[in-house]
This record gives structure tokens, sequence and C-alpha cells, in this order.
């Protein structure tokens, strides 16, 4: 079971152990506004803590608008669930997905952001203060940053899951590069699947494709490519029953939809590509979404509802990487900065119009 008493799902991350990072010391911030007197009002509440959510953090917490970040279900995001990042700028050596979001926490905290570890199962964006509940408590805003993420769809299995981060991804961009010279193994039959098979190529001695129909779902494009990539093998009409291996992956069980018999196919990498879902379920009667579940940004960062802002993956299925969604976070918080300056605290304007 998860240490769900942990914001890092149990990882215990030793800064002093891993040498650069300084103990940070707490920067005094000065008072915003009254709404950042009780600890569940704030000016900015951001929903979300992986690099969107505490990059905006960061820059309102900079901004002297003492935010409040509801982490969410899996506090850090999905780079707490990879092994090693080696794509995110300034860190030339490599860094563990989950000590780099529990930098980007430590970062944020240390200019005056309060993380609870909690999700928001409800939202009401009707008026100002904008209200959030998690875990029973109310939370009030004068605006709000959406930054929820997206989760990666997992295929149930308890292998998959006991193996993660042993052998099992669902980022060939994060986690390629781990598996040169060997063979991986990619699932689905998606757009995804096909451009992290053919992502994986780079690395692996052989890339096995598994769908479970004859059919791809994926663009023709990308059919013809995988197609015709020599360092791919296609495997249709085929489920996995399991992963296996004990400490680390060793291989798939297959199972042939058409006959039910089952055959091991030996991998060292199984990459799950099935599909993302945003994650989007308490916004669903407040903010629009586009065909593909993905919240609808109106412009820059604004969504239609005045002071609510989107970053990060919740709208973005085109990039889908830390540092795109970091950049989306500073944006949000640098656009809810400037909309505040621009309206009075909901308050204040109810006193006046009195
Ligand atoms: P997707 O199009 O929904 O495809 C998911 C694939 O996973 C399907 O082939 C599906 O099989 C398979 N699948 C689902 N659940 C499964 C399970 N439990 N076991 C085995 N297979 C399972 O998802 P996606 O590939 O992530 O694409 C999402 C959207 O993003 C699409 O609109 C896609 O075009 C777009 N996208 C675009 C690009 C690009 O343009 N470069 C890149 C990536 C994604 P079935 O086919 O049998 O249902």
């Amino acid at each position: 079971m998860p240490d769900i008493t942990s914001p890092f799902g149990g990882l215990t991350i030793d800064f002093g152990a891993t040498g650069n990072a300084a103990p940070l010391a707490a920067v005094p911030v000065a008072s915003a506004s009254p709404a950042a007197e009780s600890p569940h009002e704030t000016n900015v509440l951001i929903l979300g803590s992986g690099p969107a959510g505490l990059t905006a953090a960061i820059y309102a917490a900079r901004a002297n608008l003492a935010p409040i970040v509801l982490a969410g279900f899996q506090p850090g995001g999905q780079l707490t669930i990879t092994s090693e990042v080696e794509n995110y700028p300034g860190f030339p050596e490599g860094i563990q997905g989950p000590e780099l979001m529990a930098r980007f926490r430590q970062q944020a905290e240390r200019f005056g952001t309060r993380v609870v570890d909690v999700e928001a199962d409800r939202v009401d964006f009707s008026s100002r203060p904008f209200r959030a509940w998690a875990a029973g408590v109310e939370y009030r805003a004068q605006a709000v940053i959406v930054a929820t993420g997206a989760s990666a769809l997992w295929m149930g299995l308890a292998s998959e899951e006991r193996l993660r981060g042993q052998g099992v991804s669902a980022c060939a961009t994060c986690d390629g590069f781990f598996f040169r010279d060997k063979a991986v193994a990619v699932v689905g039959g998606g757009d995804t699947a096909l451009e992290e098979a053919l992502y994986l190529t780079r690395f692996a001695s052989k890339v096995h494709l598994l769908h479970r129909r004859d059919e791809f779902r994926a663009s023709r494009i990308m059919q013809a490519r995988a197609e015709s990539h020599p360092g791919i093998e296609i495997h249709r009409g085929v489920t996995v029953d399991e992963v296996l291996g004990g400490e680390s992956v060793t291989g798939v069980r297959l199972r042939d939809v058409a006959t039910g018999t089952t055959r091991d196919l030996p991998v060292e990498g199984f990459f799950v590509a099935i599909g993302h879902r945003p994650n989007t379920a308490p916004f669903e009667t407040w903010l629009a979404k586009d065909e593909k579940g993905y919240l609808v940004v109106e412009h820059e960062t604004h969504s239609s509802i005045e002071g609510v802002f989107i970053a990060g993956d919740v709208h973005d299925h085109r990039y889908r990487q830390a540092v795109t969604a970091a950049g989306d976070g500073c944006r949000a918080a640098i656009d809810a900065e400037r909309w505040l300056e621009e309206h009075e605290p909901a308050e204040a304007v109810v006193a006046t119009a009195g």
C-alpha cells in the first residue's frame, strides 16, 4: 500500500544526501491581502502539484499572493511515477522524478506557498470568491489556477503496478534512454503507442508493438512508419495477461485473442500507451472541454470564466512535458497576478456596492 501520509508516496528524499541542494531558508513574505489571513482563504488557489501547479505557486508566492496548492491525488504529479528525468534543463546528470518534484515543492514553500495534500473534489466557480472543497474543507480564492494534469491509463494488471519504475513505464520520452540495446514492448494501437514505439527504436534493440485488434486506431501515416520500420515487430490480435519478472521486467505473457493460447515474449521494458485521461472531474459543469476531453483555454491561460486560469497537461495533449507544463504554470501565475491587479477582491467590490 502506498503511504498516503507522505507527499511523495512513501519515497523519502534526503536533500542532504543528494548533495547539491542546500537547505533553503524560509523567506519572509509580507501579508498580501485580507484574503490570505484565513488558512482556507487565499488570493490564488492552485489545484494540482505537478510542474505546472508548483511553478505557478513559485511565481504567485514570489508575487506576494500567498497561494494555497491543493496537491491532488498524486502529489508531485506524473513525474513521481517515473524514475530518472534527463531532459529537464538544469540537471546535466539527470534527476529522479520524485526528487525533482520535491525540489519544486520546496521552492514553492520557501516563498510562502501552503501545499495541502488533499484532492479537490468539487468547485463552485459561479462567483468570487471562487470555492473548492477538499477532504470536507471549503477553500475560497480570488483567482484559481487549474493545473490538475492528466493521468496515463494503465492496464490494471497487478504485475504492471508492481513493476512500475522497474521496467514498466507510461512514458517513452522519459524512460526510453534506459533501454539501450534491450528488447522492449509497447502496448496500444493509437497514435501515442506508435509514436512511443518509433521513439524507442532509437535505443532499443527491438520494439515489439502489441495491439489487441488487427486494425490500428492510429493515423495512417504513423501506421505506415511503424509497419515499415525494421526495428519494430508488430503483434496484432494479442492482449497482455501479465508482466513477467521479479525485481525488474523480464517479459510479457501474451494471449492470442482468436485462439486463447498464451506465449511468453522476453523483453526488459514494457511501455503502456493506451491513452491519457485529463483530470477534469471537478470542473465538468464549469469549464469547457474539447472533443478529446481536455480543458479549453480561451486566450493565453484564461478559461471561459474570468479569474479562473488553466495550465499544463489538463489542457495540453500535444507536448505533455514537464518543462512545457512548468512554463505554462509560470504564464498562468503571471496572468492571474495581472488579472488580480485589475480586479478588486470580491468582498471589497460587494462592500463598495453596498
Ligand atoms: P487512443 O487513440 O484512444 O488509443 C488508445 C489505444 O489503446 C487504442 O488502440 C486501444 O485499442 C488501446 N487500448 C485501450 N485500452 C486498452 C487496454 N486495456 N488494453 C490494450 N489496449 C488498449 O489514445 P492515444 O493513442 O493516446 O491518442 C489520444 C489522442 O491523441 C488521439 O486523438 C491521437 O490521435 C492523439 N495523438 C496525436 C499524436 C500526434 O498527432 N502526433 C500523438 C499522440 C496522440 P482499440 O483500438 O482496440 O480501442
